[in-house]
């Protein structure tokens, strides 16, 4: 199985994804979870990467569609994966498209998880709270309203995107977790 799961920052995508890995083995494959370790280990692509992110700016999709193409390749990624939080653009699903149909992949579903966005504000300030060894230096107020006007310019497109390709499908990002779980569980088990 492979799918994207797709909704604002804060939609729940990092959440259902570690559900979906433990119930089922598929790989989570989150670029902002390996952006963010390149930072903490310090490499040279986490120093190039840390401000921008830090400001809720995307990435260069060079960057995170290398790290993709890398990770799709792993043998943990056999049974399936989560792209979760990739891609976030036009361009970056285009590169996706290409990199699956050169290595022979499909993709199966793109789950779009829907939200109230002004709820939002209320979650990450939540999730800040919650982070182990601190908050995320983008979960704040500042850098969220800018992630959220990224989000509408350059990702919510997507929707149209996979529509298209016949491939998306929608869930209540509102409901509890494990409602949210089992819209999703009902998916998969359809595709
Ligand atoms: P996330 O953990 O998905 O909220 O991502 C945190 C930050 O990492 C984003 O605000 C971006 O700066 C960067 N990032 C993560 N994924 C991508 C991506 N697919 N393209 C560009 N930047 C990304």
């Amino acid at each position: 199985m492979k799918l994207i799961l797709l909704g604002p920052p804060g939609a729940g995508k990092g959440t259902q994804a570690q559900k979906l890995v433990a119930d089922f083995g598929y790989a989570q494959l989150s670029t902002g979870d390996m952006l963010r370790a390149a930072i903490a280990a310090g490499s040279e692509m986490g120093q190039k990467v840390k401000g921008i992110m830090d400001r809720g700016d995307l990435v260069s999709d060079d960057i995170v569609v290398g790290i993709i193409s890398e990770r799709i390749d792993a043998p943990d990624c056999a049974k399936g994966f989560i792209l979760d939080g990739f891609p976030r653009n036009g361009a970056q699903a285009e590169a996706l498209d290409k990199m699956l149909d050169e290595k022979g992949m499909k993709l199966d579903v793109v789950i779009s998880l829907e939200v109230v966005e002004k709820d939002l504000f209320a979650r990450i300030e939540q999730r800040a709270k919650e982070t182990v060894g601190g908050p995320r230096a983008d979960d704040n107020v500042k850098a969220l309203k800018k992630r959220l006007e990224i989000y509408h310019e350059q990702t919510a497109p997507l929707i149209k995107y996979y529509g298209d390709q016949g491939v998306l499908k929608t869930v209540d990002g509102m409901a509890q977790i494990d409602a949210v779980s089992a819209q999703i569980a009902k998916i998969l088990a359809e595709v």
